[in-house]
């Protein structure tokens, strides 16, 4: 008999509303692990998860360098690239939902800096496998000064 074991699958949800609820769980999301193995892949070890100290519950923290790392499904969190518009059925009902949410975002990240942190957002659409290589680039960069002591 053979024993499949799962690890760390890393999956791609269109946004579309039947799959969208699976991708509104906090944590272990698609994007969110390629998020993490990313920076594991560059030397950032140490993060912490799900980080309630901060504002707005970072998905991964750095909480001594204070560096707050969002990882957003581009649904939920009304990316301006991917949705430039709001879902046609229940129009309303989604705008309002999806404003919120924008609305929370923007609070979130107006917090963690006044307290001095450093926010970084990263879409789920720059977590597909075309875009990685951007992203590694981006995040290198913005990660980098902030290790600069720990890198030899
Ligand atoms: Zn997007």
């Amino acid at each position: 008999m053979t024993v499949h074991v799962v690890t760390e699958t890393v999956t791609t949800v269109d946004p579309i509303t039947t799959k969208v609820m699976k991708a509104n769980k906090r944590r272990n999301t698609g994007p969110e692990l390629t998020a993490r193995k990313m920076l594991r892949e560059l030397g950032y070890r140490g993060y912490r998860l799900d980080w309630g100290k901060a504002p707005g519950r970072p998905d991964i923290a750095f909480p001594g360098r204070k560096i707050a790392i969002f990882v957003h499904g581009c649904f939920w969190h009304h990316c301006p690239e991917c949705n430039r518009d709001f879902p046609k059925k229940r129009r309303d009902y989604w705008q309002a939902k999806l404003e919120r949410n924008m609305e929370r975002d923007a609070q979130n990240e107006a917090k963690l800096e006044e307290l001095g942190w450093h926010v970084i957002v990263i879409w789920e659409h720059e977590l597909k496998p075309k875009a990685l290589d951007a992203t590694r680039e981006r995040l290198k960069r913005e990660l980098a000064p902030y290790f600069a002591s720990a890198e030899g």
